[in-house]
């Protein structure tokens, strides 16, 4: 195992902001994270796990060491007429994941297509898009304790999914390395087309039979349209949650402006959830730049770097977005991306 000193980060996360780590190495098996975790601990060392790096921001050098996780493999450890439990490292990419399940006819994730980052890092925020979150098809994980030094399991309500939210941004934040994760797979699908784009895709495509295939395309193609590629513009997806508000509010806003979109709120039937993307839009700040942080011209939630923002551009930026639509709208804004 190599660890190098004062790295650029900037290939390893879709910011692409140039920022270094005071120390890095990689980890392909759980004996070299433990090592790597004792390391840390004898250097005094905050220890801090990437992925795929598409879900944080760094503001400044991370004066920390960064553990970039390497565990690869994947197998179906139980299957019966209805479902497939497939466990898979965290290491694994989430797409090629997708791919994977498309290909051997295991449904349940299509609609989560085209997401960047790792398998292990789906639990972190409970990945979601188009109707469907990871928490509809987690069975169990397991993941390294910090400072107890073993392995921990946790099933589905162990890991308290919310909406982008679980236990693992709550009481267990920088406690604990997920190592792999374990899936609950269908055989026969249930197919999720309601939501925003993905019928009129479907028609547009001219798909007479559907499949999980069609939809992983379907998905695949909304999302090319709109998104920017952070191999070309750096950004890491939605930058901000969207908000869930109570009723009232919703209704008082909604009579200044009655085209607000608004959705009921899954857990909560007192709540709305309102569209950030949106309220960002209404403050002007859809295709707005600063220097060379700005806010994507097709998706006003996506935050991105057009090339020399650093970390701190773009957290200036959504500070001022936050104030903005909180003046407008009474409406506070929270970070969806992770702040380092
Ligand atoms: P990283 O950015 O590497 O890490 C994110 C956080 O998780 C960090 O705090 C890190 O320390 C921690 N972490 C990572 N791995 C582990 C581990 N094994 N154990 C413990 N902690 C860990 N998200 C959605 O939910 N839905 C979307 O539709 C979506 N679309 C996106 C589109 C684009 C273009 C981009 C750039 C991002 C998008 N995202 C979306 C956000 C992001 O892709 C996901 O949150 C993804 O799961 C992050 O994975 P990662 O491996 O890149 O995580
Ligand atoms: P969109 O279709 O323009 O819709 C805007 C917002 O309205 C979405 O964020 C979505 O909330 C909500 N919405 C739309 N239809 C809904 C319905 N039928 N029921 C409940 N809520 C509905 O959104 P978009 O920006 O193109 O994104 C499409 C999907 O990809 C969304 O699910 C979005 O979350 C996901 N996505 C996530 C990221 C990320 O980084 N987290 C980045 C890009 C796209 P939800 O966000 O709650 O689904």
């Amino acid at each position: 195992m190599t660890i190098a000193t004062n790295i650029s980060l900037k290939p390893y996360h879709t910011f692409g902001t140039d920022v270094y780590a005071h120390a890095f190495a990689a980890f392909h098996t759980q004996d070299e994270l433990a090592e790597l975790l004792d390391y840390a601990t004898q250097q005094q060392l905050h220890p801090l796990i990437l992925g795929g790096g598409s879900n944080v921001l760094f503001t400044k050098n991370f004066d920390g060491i960064v553990l970039k996780n390497e565990l690869k493999g994947k197998s179906v450890i139980h299957e019966n007429d209805e479902h497939i439990l497939l466990k898979v490292a965290a290491g694994e990419n989430w797409h090629q994941l997708v791919m994977y399940c498309i290909e051997q006819q295991y449904a349940g994730i299509e609609n989560l297509s085209l997401i960047p980052g790792n398998v292990g890092a789906s639990p972190m925020q409970n990945i979601g898009a188009y109707g469907v979150e990871i928490k509809d098809v987690f069975e169990s994980l397991d993941a390294w304790h910090i400072k107890e030094k073993k392995l921990i399991h946790l099933n589905n309500a162990d890991c308290r999914f919310g909406y982008r939210e679980s236990i693992f941004k709550q009481e267990l934040k920088n406690e604990c390395v997920i190592t792999a994760v374990t899936f609950r797979l269908h055989k026969k699908p249930i197919y999720h087309t309601s939501y925003g784009a993905i019928q009129a895709e479907l028609n547009k495509m001219g798909v007479q039979e559907l499949s999980i295939a069609a939809i992983a395309q379907a998905v695949i193609n909304i999302r090319s349209s709109k998104l920017p590629d952070p191999k070309i513009i750096g950004n890491a997806g939605s930058f901000f949650k969207n908000p869930t508000i109570p009723i009232s509010h919703y209704q008082d806003v909604q009579k200044a402006y009655p085209n607000i979109p608004g959705y009921p709120d899954k857990t909560n039937s007192n709540l709305i959830k309102v569209a950030a993307g949106w309220l960002i839009e209404q403050c002007g700040f859809k295709g707005f730049r600063k220097g060379d942080a700005g806010c994507h011209a097709l998706q006003a939630l996506v935050l991105v770097n057009y090339g020399q923002a650093t970390g701190q551009d773009i957290f200036d930026l959504s500070i001022r977005i936050i104030e903005a639509v909180q003046k407008k709208f009474g409406i506070i804004l929270e970070r969806e991306v992770n702040i380092y």
